[in-house]
């Protein structure tokens, strides 16, 4: 059996399309939906993340506005630049990048985007909406596979499912929606004993740990969903070998890198009844759902 690769991006483009009409609708009101980015420093990985989600805006109609800071940056020019998105009434979602450089205090400035603009869904007040289930900004990445899983008719209620990582970002916010879809929840992290035992019990199984091809056949039950969010750049050409079917491998040899999940996906999916594809599976879902916060967040005001 060969799992069905859940197409990412062709979800993400239907949830675009969606919200192409919705913000034409909004600037119609006089309310087109904005984004106000903050990028510090200057990481090549954060200006390229920025890149592609003022992209998206441009896309679907929406108003953007990045204020780069140097990576000199102090806590409190951050935090005055995020006060000044916070009063403007044209920005309904603010986004500062991470990671912030070390000597800006990320938690301070995070705690002070307005809740009703926290696009990313990190505020502590976001974060406690989510628990209480009640309505608020969830964190894009978690957000957009169960949108995934939704639009792919892949259900949770009543069934098994394990998050592996347990990050702020990811694995909490995940494991809540999957409780309040009222699948069955285990969380695995680094210090679970026997994981792969754990992560056998999954029907639904979502990884999120940063370690390229990590989850091997031996974790898996077969007829799992197998959600794979890690992203990870290779440049080890035995890692390449081990994990990369022949069409990769030699694209890899030609450019000396491959991006990989944490999910070992030529083997799992032979076991597998349905799993996420690196790159095209979660990745694309991260910036259709920011912009769906961003827009949600301009139709609420
Ligand atoms: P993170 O903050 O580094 O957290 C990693 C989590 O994985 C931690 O909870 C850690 O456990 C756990 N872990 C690490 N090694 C493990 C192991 N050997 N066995 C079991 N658990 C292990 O990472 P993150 O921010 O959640 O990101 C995870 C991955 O998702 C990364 O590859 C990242 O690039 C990717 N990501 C993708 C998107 C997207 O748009 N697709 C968005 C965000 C992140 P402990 O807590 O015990 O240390």
């Amino acid at each position: 059996m060969s799992a069905a690769l859940l197409d990412g991006t062709a979800v993400a483009q239907a949830i675009r399309d969606e919200l192409r009409e919705e913000a034409a609708a909004l600037t119609a009101q006089g309310r087109r939906p904005g984004l106000g980015v903050l990028l510090v420093g200057d990481d090549p990985a954060s200006a390229v993340y920025v890149r592609n989600k003022t992209r998206a805006c441009d896309e679907l109609g929406l108003r953007h506005e990045t204020v780069k800071l140097p990576a000199t940056a102090t806590t409190a020019e951050v935090v005055s630049r995020v006060r000044a998105f916070n009063g403007r009434a044209d920005i309904h979602g603010i986004l500062v990048q991470l990671p912030l450089p070390k000597q800006v205090d990320a938690e301070l400035v995070l705690g002070l985007v307005d809740p009703g603009k926290d696009v990313d869904g990190f505020h502590a007040e976001s974060v406690g909406r989510l628990v209480q289930k009640r309505p608020g900004f969830v964190a894009c990445t978690p957000a957009g596979v169960m949108e995934l899983l939704r639009r792919s008719a892949l259900p949770v209620a009543g069934r098994r499912a394990v998050v592996l990582g347990r990050s702020d970002i990811v694995g909490k916010p995940m494991a809540l929606l999957l409780l309040h879809a009222d699948a069955t929840v285990t969380i695995a992290h680094s210090r679970t004993r026997d994981l792969e035992s754990v992560t056998r019990e999954a029907d639904v199984l979502v990884v999120a740990i940063g370690r390229p091809g990590f989850v091997r056949t031996g974790h898996v039950k077969p007829g799992a969903v197998v959600i794979d969010v890690g992203m990870n750049r290779i440049e080890d050409p035995a890692l390449a070998e081990d994990l990369l079917d022949e069409t990769r491998l030699a694209a890899f040899r030609k450019k000396g890198s491959a991006l990989v999940g944490d999910v070992d996906f030529k083997r799992v999916r032979e076991i597998a009844s349905a799993i996420t594809p690196v790159p095209g599976g979660v990745g694309p879902l991260t910036i259709a759902l920011l912009m769906k916060n961003t827009v949600a967040s301009a139709a609420r005001r």
